[in-house]
Parts: C-alpha cells; sequence; structure tokens
C-alpha cells in the first residue's frame, strides 16, 4: 500500500515510535528511524526492518534545530513523517526545572515544526504528503503535575491544525494521534516518581492515576497506534485532516 513511499520517524528506537516504523515498513514504505538507544539494539531493529523494507537510521538530537535541518537536507524527500519524539517530567510546578520546560517544549513541540517545516517543500512538490505527530489525551485534557507537557501537547494540536489548513488543498494531510496511557519506557519511568509525589505505591500508580482514567482500563497497545498511522497513510483517509484522533481508551468521552 505504501510502495515508493518514504517515511521518517522521530524518536523511533522505543516505544510508540518503533511500532509505527514497523507498522510503516509492513506496509510497504522505507522507512528511516531516529532516537538515541544502544548502538546494537539499532542495528538489530534496522536489520528487523530491512527483512521486510528498507530501512535507515539518522542521528539527530530533536532538540537542536541545526541537527534536525542538517538530516532533512541530507535525507531528501520524506512523503511520511511521524513527529513522535517525547519527553516527560512529572513535578508540582514550584519544583519544575526550568531545564526540563525547555527541553520538553524543544523535543514534544519544536522539534515538530522543524521537522514539518524541513520536510513540506518537498511534499508540496509531490504534491502527496502525510504529517502525522503523535500528541496524547494530554493534548485534550490536563493532569497535575505535568506542566510542560501537557503544555507541549495542547501546542502540537494547535499545530496539526494549522498546518492542516495551510496545505489542504495540496494533497498532503496533517493529523495528531491521541494515545492515553501505553506502556512504553516513557511511562515506566514515571511510574516511580508519580508514587513519590502522591504518596502511594507503584501499583496504586498504575491502577489508580495511569488506569483510573481510561474506561477500559487497559493501557493502549503500541500495534494499534501503529495500525492508524498507517490507515492515515492510505488512500481511504485522503478527507481526513486537521483532526486530533483519540486512542485512549474511552478517556476523554467522560
Ligand atoms: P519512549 O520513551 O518509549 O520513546 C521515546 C523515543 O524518543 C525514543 O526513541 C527516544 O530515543 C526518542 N527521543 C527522546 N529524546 C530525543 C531527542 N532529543 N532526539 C531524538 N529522539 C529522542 O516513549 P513513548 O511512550 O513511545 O513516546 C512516544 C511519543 O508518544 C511521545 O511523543 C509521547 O509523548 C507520546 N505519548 C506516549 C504515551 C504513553 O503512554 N507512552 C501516551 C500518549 C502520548
Amino acid at each position: 500500500m505504501l510502495t515508493g513511499k518514504r517515511a521518517f520517524i522521530s524518536g523511533s528506537t522505543s516505544g510508540i515510535g518503533k511500532a509505527i516504523a514497523g507498522s510503516l515498513a509492513k506496509a510497504g514504505a522505507e522507512v528511516v528511524i531516529n532516537g538515541f538507544g544502544d548502538q546494537a539494539e539499532i542495528e538489530a531493529q534496522l536489520e528487523t526492518l530491512n527483512a521486510i523494507s528498507k530501512a535507515s537510521y539518522a542521528a539527530a538530537d530533536m532538540s537542536k534545530a541545526t541537527e534536525i535541518e542538517a538530516i532533512f537536507e541530507d535525507l531528501g524527500q520524506i512523503d511520511i513523517l511521524i513527529n513522535n519524539a517525547g519527553i516527560q517530567h512529572v513535578a508540582p510546578i514550584e519544583d519544575f526545572p526550568a531545564e526540563s520546560w525547555d527541553a520538553i517544549i524543544a523535543i514534544n513541540l519544536s522539534s515538530a515544526f522543524h521537522c514539518t517545516k524541513a520536510a513540506m517543500p518537498a511534499m508540496k512538490k509531490a504534491g502527496w504528503g502525510r504529517v502525522i505527530n503523535i500528541a496524547s489525551a494530554h493534548s485534550l485534557v490536563a493532569s497535575p503535575f505535568k506542566s510542560a507537557y501537557v503544555a507541549a501537547k495542547h501546542g502540537i494540536a494547535g499545530l496539526t491544525k494549522s498546518v492542516a489548513l495551510e496545505v489542504a488543498e495540496l494533497g498532503i494531510t496533517v493529523n495528531a494521534i491521541s494515545p492515553g496511557y501505553v506502556k512504553t519506557p516513557l511511562v515506566e519511568a514515571q511510574i516511580p516518581d508519580t508514587a513519590r509525589i502522591r504518596g502511594i505505591t507503584e501499583a496504586e500508580v498504575i491502577r489508580d492515576v495511569m488506569l483510573a482514567p481510561q474506561p477500559t482500563k487497559e493501557f493502549v497497545a503500541t500495534e494499534d497506534i501503529g495500525a492508524m498511522a498507517v490507515f492515515l497513510c492510505s488512500h481511504a483517509a485522503k478527507a481526513i485532516t486537521g483532526a486530533n484522533l483519540s486512542i485512549d481508551g474511552g478517556w476523554v468521552a467522560k
């Protein structure tokens, strides 16, 4: 279905991005992965992807505009852009480190701006493109102690709508996918901090903080987000643009 299309997925050495890279490769797209991690693990991921489709790795720190610009210059045509890289920090506002605020805004929000800006000229020239921003239920609703993350995710929801309107007549769609809790390293890392801040056990964090807002009481599966991304890249999804699609077990329906 996506044969002949080239996808760049920021932050795809782990979690949701890794699953999306796998799903796009299975659908026939050439994939360019990005993100931090153990070199041997990245090589193994590339080997798996190359067995399905064509795959390569582009090193760029998504908090640095100059590195993003440089890789897009090297990559040339990108047809599918998945803005996925993200980090989290959980703390009360008065204790929230300014450097954590800056890093979250840079990686979770500004990188999507820089990547979209760099990818857009080639998409416009081709008359076809797909931009998918991995937002969050936190692009629609808030939780305490996540000021930077919620601000960045609400920001990416706005960025999605604005760019979608700009390119609506050019064969390019721009959408956000907003997952609820997905059990990835990003979520696993915040369990101990949340337990400490709220004075509860880690098991209670999972039951009473993470899964409490999700009516299904289950984490969202990374492969289901991959399947959603593949659908948004399909011809059948050509009229879906500027949307913020929830995949959150019913969280924001409440
Ligand atoms: P993860 O920690 O498993 O993966 C994050 C990826 O981003 C990794 O590949 C990491 O190397 C990369 N990354 C981090 N900083 C980077 C940087 N400066 N430059 C380049 N790459 C960088 O996290 P995840 O849960 O898969 O999260 C992926 C996205 O999904 C994030 O935007 C996150 O906010 C969003 N999201 C996650 C959940 C969840 O419950 N896990 C829910 C909603 C939205």
